[in-house]
């Protein structure tokens, strides 16, 4: 591709343009490549963001390139009233993965584009499986699911959903991590109950330890379905397939994940697995679509990735990189804590001088993300390099003194 010139007027022009749902711009980005990104005046970035938690294979990863280019190049998109080998295959290869030694037998998955719809489907689902008598569904404080009008609804900050409402209904939150309320909640009436193992925008918060097994426990007595939304925490990036494979000594088998953001590498992806025989078959002919769902293209996208997680043993590699990671993170004067797992990390700071923070390590050079007032989240490629990572390591600490830290 032809280099783009230095500045085209490209902020301005996104104010022109562009709607304003996101802010401004940080940077105008013009190559990727690994781990780093470019802007449009030659200055590179450690990505430790990673498209938030999107470019598992880093930046033009030549296995992506090659599968999406050699399927676009031969069939790159047909009706669901037809299949293709891409579609199948990977429905087959989230099967395997998605269950320490495969789903249980009747599992099925169904492919949309983005998280927010992977969760719509469960949530039609989950409306079917109550047959109508099962109408309250549960979710908790903090919870973020997407932003469509169903997931919105399962989500928990106001600011998101209180300007949109009327929404669907039904949808209870929970205190975090409190079992007594969870306890008390259940129910003949409820359908489900939405969890994310990891806490994403919500400042990377894990789950207590035992609360998602007794969750399961609760949910199965009272004829609930357990949801897991994997969609920022799965595909590798907690060095386990699915985050929830490591939690409570991983034996929590629950009734569907959903997964997006990683799955496809950068190329839009989302997905309902919906776990054994009765789940399974929730949804019927004519009870759920979408026209780009399956797409081979996106689809051999997700199986480059999957294959090349497996591959360069990038699971091993990431618990690995992580841990180092967050042992350097937390021996930095100005980090009150690190939380996170694998390469889902964030670093908890003495004072809510997140914003300054991530814009001191802009303009040295890092991208990360101030997800709280007080806290920086990392969700880099699952590639990153130690070396790479102990950068940001020795460039943390000069970041934290411009916004005043330690005071
Ligand atoms: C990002 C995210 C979503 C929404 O995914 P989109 O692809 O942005 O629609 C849902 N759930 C979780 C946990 C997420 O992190």
């Amino acid at each position: 591709m032809t280099p783009e010139p230095p500045d085209a007027g490209w902020a301005e022009r996104y104010r022109g343009a562009v709607m304003n749902t996101f802010g401004a711009p940080q940077r105008i980005l013009v190559r990727g490549e690994g781990a780093y990104v470019w802007d449009a005046d030659g200055n590179r970035y450690l990505d430790l963001l990673g498209g938030l938690a999107v470019n598992a294979l880093g930046h033009a990863h030549p296995a992506l390139l090659q599968a999406v280019t050699e399927q676009l190049g031969t069939l790159g998109h047909v009706s669901n009233f037809f299949t293709t080998p891409a579609h199948v295959r990977l429905a087959e290869r989230l099967l395997q993965i998605v269950t320490p030694g495969g789903a249980p037998t009747g599992s099925r998955v169904f492919l949309g584009n983005s998280g927010t719809e992977a969760n719509e489907a469960a949530l039609k689902l989950v409306r079917r499986h109550g047959g109508g008598q099962r109408p309250r569904v549960l979710a908790l404080e903090g919870a973020f699911h997407g932003r469509t009008m169903g997931a919105l609804s399962l989500t928990h900050k106001a600011a998101y959903r209180e300007p949109f409402e009327p929404l669907p209904g039904g949808v209870e939150f929970l205190p975090f991590g409190d079992l007594d309320a969870l306890e008390r909640a259940l129910g003949d009436d409820v359908g489900a109950l939405f969890l994310e193992p990891i806490q994403g925008e919500a400042g990377v918060r894990p789950l207590p330890e035992g609360y998602l097994a007794a969750a399961r426990e609760l949910t199965t007595a009272a004829g609930a379905l357990l949801v897991l939304d994997e969609v920022q925490s799965g595909m590798g990036r907690t060095g386990q397939w699915m985050a929830h494979h490591a939690i409570d000594g991983g034996a929590v088998v629950p009734d569907v994940v959903t997964l997006a953001k990683g799955l496809g590498g950068g190329m839009p992806i989302g997905a309902m697995i919906a776990l054994g025989e009765h789940t399974g078959s929730l949804l019927g002919p004519g009870q759920h679509g979408t026209t780009f769902g399956g797409n081979p293209v996106v689809a051999a996208a997700a199986l480059a990735v999957v294959d090349t997680i497996e591959r360069e043993d990038l699971l091993a590699h990431v618990t690995v990189t992580g841990k180092a990671l967050a042992t350097a993170l937390g021996d930095i004067d100005g980090v009150a804590e690190v939380r996170g797992t694998g390469l889902l990390l964030a670093a908890r700071l003495d004072a809510a001088v997140a914003k300054d923070v991530a814009t001191a390590l802009l303009d040295d050079g890092f991208i990360v993300n101030p997800v709280a007032p007080d806290t920086i989240r990392l969700a880099p490629p699952l590639i990153l390099t130690d070396a790479q990572a102990q950068t940001l390591v020795a460039a943390l600490p000069a970041a934290l003194a411009r916004a005043g830290l330690p005071a």
